[in-house]
């Protein structure tokens, strides 16, 4: 008799966002006439800009010609692609990186999730706490979890680092030594951020320990203040510590077109073997490429034209964060994030709990947002609304909950 992987039943039992979409629908069927404004989930709602477009037309017409045809792309990514990320990531901002340390994938999840993959199984993992749940719940599926605490919510061998609003959400260095650290900056849910001069530090403390980061900058696009680092290479000694995350899906709309890279430098290293040539290894085994049409739309977010449209979008969200943010904080709510971040993380009032909020702002004021509790327990009492809408919504969202 086949046996299954027991680690897969240690899942919490839904997703959070399929709660969400369950309760969305429930409301729905019960309230028809009502308009839901979703706030909630960090899809991105404005159509890929024209740059890009053309460069999938362009592509797809390569296509269609046997002298031009791809078929199975490079398992690590097109060398236009690799070449470009390099110096536009990078080099151009006096980074270290080359291309061959950059590896082209379908988005910051797989990724993201994959990782630890490379990693033994002793490993104990830090993440901060609230964080995008994928860190965690992949090492549950890899089985670095000791035992479960469904009060607080925490397993014992996960190490937990609370960012909240006592700390100013930066994580303190945990009192046990961890060997992987996630990273997510700027920060998925809450919006904020690490400095210069405090990143730096988490990344001397990797190196003083042997701990490997791991750096999701997902959304590195929306960073607005000259003292928050676009990449955790910024930083002295990053190279012999830090792996890089990123995706195209936040600063420019690909969420559903699907494309990401990592860097893994090759000073980064167990001993004499190096995590450069482990991920290879991975990457090569187990995917076969980004599509050539994909990577080629990738290369032209880096275009002139495709810069300017791409950061016209970003300011079109981060002026939906201004509006979510200021209008909260004149409705008395205490709120953070939304300045670097399309997120805007609020307090909750009243000590409400988190899913409370949730049914409450569902009900009198049909907007959607996301419970802080379901990105981990340092989250209760909070809650996230996303910056992803249009501005009419945005607007009127805020005007339903000025309203209430
Ligand atoms: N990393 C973080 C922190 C995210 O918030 C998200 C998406 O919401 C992702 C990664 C996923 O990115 P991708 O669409 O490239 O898979």
């Amino acid at each position: 008799m086949f046996k299954v992987n027991e680690n897969y039943l240690k899942l919490p039992g839904s997703y959070l966002f399929s709660t969400i979409a369950r309760k969305v629908a429930a409301y729905k069927e019960a309230h028809p006439d009502k308009e839901i404004i979703r706030l909630g989930i960090g899809d991105v709602t404005q159509p890929l800009a024209p740059a890009i477009i053309d460069a999938l037309h362009k592509a797809v017409d390569e296509m269609a010609l046997a002298e031009s045809f791809r078929g199975y792309a490079p398992d690590l990514g097109y060398d236009f692609l690799r070449n470009t990320i390099a110096w536009e990531d990078y080099e151009a901002r006096g980074c270290q990186i080359a291309a061959d340390e950059i590896f082209v994938s379908d988005g910051a999840k797989s990724d993201s999730g994959n990782i630890q993959e490379i990693f033994s199984e002793d490993c104990r993992i830090a993440v901060c706490d609230p964080v995008y749940p994928v860190y965690v719940d992949t090492n549950v599926m890899a089985g670095r979890t000791g035992t479960y605490d469904p009060a607080s919510e925490t397993w014992s061998r996960v190490i937990y680092m609370p960012c909240t609003a006592e700390n100013d959400f930066v994580p303190a260095f945990p009192s046990e030594n961890p060997d992987l650290i996630y990273l997510c900056v700027p920060n998925n849910p809450t919006g904020t951020t690490l400095t210069r001069s405090q990143l730096q530090g988490w990344v001397d403390y990797a190196n003083r320990i042997g701990a490997v980061i791991i750096y999701d900058a997902a959304y590195e696009a929306y960073i607005t203040e000259d003292d928050v680092p676009h990449s955790i290479y910024e930083c002295q000694g990053a190279r012999t510590c830090a792996i890089e995350i990123r995706s195209f899906s936040k600063n420019a709309g690909f969420t559903g077109v699907r494309l990401g890279f990592t860097v893994v430098p090759k000073d980064l290293k167990a001993g004499e073997v190096s995590l450069n040539s482990l991920w290879a290894r991975r990457h090569g085994t187990k995917f076969n490429g980004a599509p050539y049409i994909i990577q080629r739309a990738g290369e032209a977010c880096y275009s002139p034209e495709g810069k300017v449209q791409l950061k016209a979008q970003v300011d079109y969200y981060m002026e939906n964060a201004r509006i979510i943010k200021e209008g909260l904080a004149a409705c008395g709510y205490e709120v953070f994030g939304g300045v670097n971040a399309p997120y805007i993380w609020l307090k909750t009032p009243e000590g409400m709990d988190s899913w409370d909020f949730f049914d409450y702002l569902l009900s009198e004021a049909n907007v959607v947002g996301t419970p802080g509790s379901g990105f981990g327990p340092s989250g209760r009492g909070y809650f996230r609304l996303t910056a992803f809408g249009s501005h009419e919504n945005t607007k009127k969202a805020m005007e339903r909950i000025r309203n209430l």
